[in-house]
C-alpha cells in the first residue's frame, strides 16, 4: 500500500510522520504548483470550489509517483466538503486510475465505521499503536503551526524580511527527506532556533491583521497566493483564525464536545449568526468579532469562489465592520485569480490601515497637549 493525501497547509507534515511511524510507505504529493492547479481544473467540474480542484491535481501527481491509496478527512456538515470523497473517487475512476480513497468521516452515530476506516488507513489493527502515534502526530502539527506563526511574527519586524522566507523555504525542502516523528520534530526545533536568530529592527511597529474565512484557503499558501508572506513584507503581523492544530483539537481531541476555543467563537458570533451554515462560516463571524475586540487594525476574509458558507459570512461582515469600526477586506480566489491585482488590493488595504493607525496616534498626541 503506497499512501498519499492532499496538501492542506502543514497537515501533510503530521500525516507523513504518523504514517511513517506506523511503518507505512508514504508518497508525498509535490507541493502545489501551477501544474497541480491546471490538472485539477482540467478534470474537475467547472463550478466546484477550488479545494476539490487542487485535491484532484495533488492526487494525479501522487499517482504518477506510484501512490495507490488516498486518505482524506470527510465531513457530514452542510457544505460540498461532505461530497468530496465520493466525487473524487468517481472522478479518478473516470480517468482510469485504480486507487482507493479512504475517507475518515466523522462517525455520524456509527463510531465503529470510523474506527474500521482508521485501521484500514493506518494499515494496522493495533489501536494502541494508532493512538500513541496519533498523539505524536498532534505534537508535530502543533509545533509546525507554532513555527509558521513565529515566521509570521518575525517577517514584519526583521531587518531583512526575506531571510525569514529563505529559512522557511529550506525547512519545506528538508521535510521531504526527513522521516518519522522524532526527525521531523528535531527539524522543526532547529528551524525555530534559526528564526529566533533573525535580526529584528526594534523601531518597526507592525500593524496587526486577522485572517478569517474558509479553512483550506487560509492555511494553504499556494491557494491564498502566499498572503502571509505578502502581508509580512508589507509590514503587517498576521494571525490566522483557523489552523490545522485548532482543527484537530476541536474535531478529534475534544470529540464529541468541541474545543473551548471554537465554542468561544460561536458565542462571539451569536449576536450576528447563531446557527451552523456549513464550513466555517460561523467561526468566520466569531473570529471577526474577537479580533475586533482585541484591537486588531484590520481583517482579511479569504475564500474560494462559490464557497457557500463564506458567502453567508461575507453578507454579515459589514455589520461587524460598522459596529466595531474595523476595516475588512474580502478576497475571493479561483484558478483565474491574477497575482498583480491581488497584491495591489493588499497594498492599498495595508496603506489604509497604516494611515488609520497614524491618525489615531496623532489624535492621542493632540488630546494630551
Ligand atoms: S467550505 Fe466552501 S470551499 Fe470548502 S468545501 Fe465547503 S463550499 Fe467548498
Amino acid at each position: 500500500m503506497k499512501i498519499t493525501f492532499p496538501h492542506m497547509g502543514n497537515t501533510y507534515i503530521a500525516a507523513k510522520g504518523l504514517l511513517e511511524d506506523l511503518g507505512n510507505e508514504v508518497v508525498l504529493a509535490p507541493r502545489c504548483s501551477k501544474r497541480t492547479l491546471e490538472l485539477g481544473t482540467k478534470y474537475s467540474p467547472e463550478s466546484i470550489c477550488l479545494p476539490l480542484k487542487i485535491n484532484i491535481g495533488n492526487y494525479i501527481e501522487s499517482i504518477e509517483k506510484g501512490a495507490d491509496t488516498i486518505i482524506i478527512t470527510g465531513s457530514c456538515g452542510p457544505c460540498r466538503f461532505g461530497f468530496y470523497p465520493i466525487m473524487e473517487q468517481a472522478l479518478l475512476n473516470d480517468l482510469g486510475y485504480d486507487v482507493n480513497i479512504i475517507s475518515l468521516d466523522p462517525p455520524d452515530g456509527k463510531p465503529m465505521i470510523l474506527i474500521r476506516r482508521i485501521m484500514e488507513a493506518m494499515n494496522t489493527s493495533n489501536l494502541y499503536k494508532i493512538i500513541r502515534s496519533g498523539r505524536k502526530a498532534f505534537k508535530i502539527i502543533c509545533d509546525a503551526d507554532e513555527l509558521t506563526d513565529l515566521a509570521n511574527k518575525k517577517r514584519p519586524i526583521a531587518v531583512n524580511s526575506f531571510q525569514v522566507d529563505m529559512i522557511m523555504e529550506e525547512f519545506y525542502k528538508d521535510i521531504e527527506y526527513t522521516h518519522g516523528v522524532q526527525e521531523i520534530l528535531l527539524l522543526i526545533e532547529k528551524t525555530k532556533t534559526r528564526l529566533n536568530e533573525v535580526e529584528i529592527d526594534p523601531e518597526k511597529k507592525p500593524i496587526r491583521i486577522g485572517i478569517i474565512g474558509e479553512i483550506y484557503t487560509i492555511i494553504e499558501p499556494f491557494v491564498n497566493l502566499d498572503i502571509e508572506k505578502k502581508l509580512g513584507h508589507l509590514g503587517a503581523e498576521i494571525e490566522k483564525a483557523l489552523t490545522p492544530s485548532n482543527w484537530a483539537r476541536h474535531y478529534i481531541f475534544s470529540f464529541p464536545f468541541g474545543s473551548k476555543e471554537e465554542k468561544n467563537k460561536w458565542k462571539a458570533a451569536r449576536p450576528y449568526l447563531s446557527t451552523l451554515v456549513g464550513g466555517h462560516g460561523r467561526e468566520t463571524i466569531g473570529s471577526a468579532v474577537q479580533y475586533a475586540q482585541e484591537g486588531f487594525d484590520g481583517l482579511v476574509q479569504i475564500f474560494p469562489l462559490t464557497c457557500m458558507p463564506e458567502i453567508v459570512a461575507e453578507s454579515i461582515l459589514p455589520a461587524i465592520q460598522r459596529d466595531y469600526n474595523i476595516p475588512i477586506l474580502t478576497l475571493v480566489v479561483d484558478e483565474m485569480t491574477g497575482e498583480a491585482g491581488y497584491l495591489t488590493r493588499l497594498e492599498a488595504f495595508v496603506d489604509l490601515l497604516k494611515r488609520r493607525r497614524e491618525d489615531k496616534n496623532n489624535e492621542r498626541i493632540l488630546f494630551r497637549s
